[in-house]
């Protein structure tokens, strides 16, 4: 999604990961309805389509290229904190000890589990079933096609990769009355038959490859915050896969944690780590909302409820203000963090998209820390990294995220901003 995009672009790894992907700018839905995302306020107004795989070796590169080390098949089993250190046992015995730890283990997290920390929710749909098919018929174009009856739905998002007897999509197929638990066998007539019926149209299925069954609950820790440990990705929330939203929201928590706590290793105060859970947890549970209506949408059963569904959200969302927010939200680009009383109306909104007469601000962001944007015509302030804007708003700090900590006049107290979230020592370097 967009949001994603443009953080994955303020490391420099959005143009690699698009050079091995397809893109699409539209998603069809109930009733013919069609969610257009070129009106989307981003350098990248579509979707992109890629393994998940491209995206995880994207980020693991980056981490290694900038000093992380990556210990593959070392399994956590044990979690001890006090109140200066976490530790982590290790499968083979080993003792990790560290300041912090951010459980970043997935929906079945093994460190929730080994603290205690509840994630309340509930199965909302089982038996659903992904594969990679092969089709002479598929839908035509890049677009993400939906189809559904009052008893299943199929969901096509197409590879872009051709052959001579078909081209390949992911399907996304699920049947009322076929519900068997996730260790039942795929079968290539059961993926065929729901795709039929929920598309209305045969689509001739030359193959099938890989496939999985599986069942999606909806839930989410209460706090993201367990004393030294923080709860992100699918460990923090988890949803139906209906909407695209779960490996976004995970990236984007982290986007919003590493940062801070880099600023609290760095002599920042701890209560700059509290507000991850106030910004990111309301993000989570908007996510949740929004995935949760459009998989009751999909699976709405009542005829009358259909009929109305078909008729309402075509006109819905061929308003083009309606159709942008609506995209907005699912891209990220509209979320914003909470501001405090007295600041700015900017201020918890991405300034990704401000003009700038010098490089874009995603790439200013690929030196850590914050970001000054100064007037149009102003001279240079101070000695954080910085850039001119080009049209007439506001003085701006960005946090390290993109996120506006702070807008006003050019003789505004921003340096104030800049103590609340950093040490003295860096804030006044
Ligand atoms: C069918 C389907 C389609 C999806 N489509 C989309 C989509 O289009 N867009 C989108 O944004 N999201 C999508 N998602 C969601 C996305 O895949 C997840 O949100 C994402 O993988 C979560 O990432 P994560 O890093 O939080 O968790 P995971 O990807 O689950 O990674 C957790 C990691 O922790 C490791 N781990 C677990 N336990 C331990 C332990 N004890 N010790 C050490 N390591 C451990 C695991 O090995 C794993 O590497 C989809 C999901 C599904 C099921």
């Amino acid at each position: 999604m967009a949001r994603t995009l443009e953080v994955l672009d303020s490391r420099g790894l959005a143009e690699d990961l698009l050079a091995q992907a397809a893109t699409t700018a539209e998603v069809t839905l109930f009733g013919g309805a069609r969610l257009d995302l070129t009106g989307l306020h981003s350098r990248y107004p579509f979707a992109m389509i890629t393994p998940q795989t491209n995206v995880d070796q994207a980020l693991g590169r980056y981490a290694e290229q900038h000093g992380a080390t990556i210990r593959r098949g070392v399994q956590a089993v044990a979690v001890d904190q006090d109140a200066d250190t976490v530790t982590v046992t290790t499968g083979t015995g080993n003792l990790i000890r560290a300041r912090f730890v951010v459980a970043a283990d997935g929906a079945h997290s093994t460190v929730r589990h080994l603290l205690g920390v509840e994630f309340p929710g509930r199965t909302v749909l089982s038996s659903v079933v992904l594969a990679d098919v092969k089709l002479t018929r598929g839908p035509a174009g890049n677009g993400l096609t939906l189809g559904n009856t009052a008893d299943s739905f199929g969901f096509l998002v197409p590879y872009g990769c051709h052959d001579s007897d078909g081209s390949w999509f992911r399907s996304m197929t699920w049947d009322r009355h076929h519900q068997v638990g996730d260790r039942e066998p795929v079968e290539a007539d059961e993926v065929e038959a729901v795709l039929t019926r929920s598309m209305g149209r045969d689509l001739g299925i030359t193959g099938l490859s890989w496939h999985s069954r599986f069942h999606c609950d909806e839930r989410q820790v209460r706090d993201y915050r367990a004393g030294r440990v923080f709860f992100a990705g699918d460990a923090a929330h988890v949803h139906s896969p209906v909407g695209g939203q779960g490996l976004n929201t995970g990236i984007q928590d982290a986007a919003n944690l590493a940062w801070k706590i880099d600023a609290v290793l760095g002599g920042a105060d701890d209560a700059v780590l509290d507000s991850y859970q106030k910004e990111r947890h309301p993000i989570g549970q908007r996510v949740l909302r929004q995935s949760g209506l459009l998989l009751r949408g999909v699976t709405l059963r009542p005829a009358a409820g259909r009929w109305l569904r078909d008729r309402i959200t075509p006109r819905v969302l061929s308003r083009p203000r309606i159709r942008d927010l609506v995209a907005g939200s699912f891209a990220g680009t509209t979320l914003r963090y909470r501001r405090r009383p007295g600041d700015h109306e900017l201020v918890g909104t991405r300034a990704t998209e401000v003009p700038l007469t010098g490089p874009r601000l995603t790439v200013l962001q690929r030196e850590a820390g914050f970001v000054l944007v100064r007037l149009r015509g102003a001279a240079p302030i101070g000695t954080l990294p910085q850039a001119e804007r080009t049209d007439q708003g506001p003085l701006l700090l960005v946090r390290p995220d993109g996120y506006i900590a702070w807008a006003g006049p050019a003789d505004g107290d921003w340096q104030a901003a800049l103590r609340t979230w950093l040490s003295p020592a860096a804030a006044n370097r």
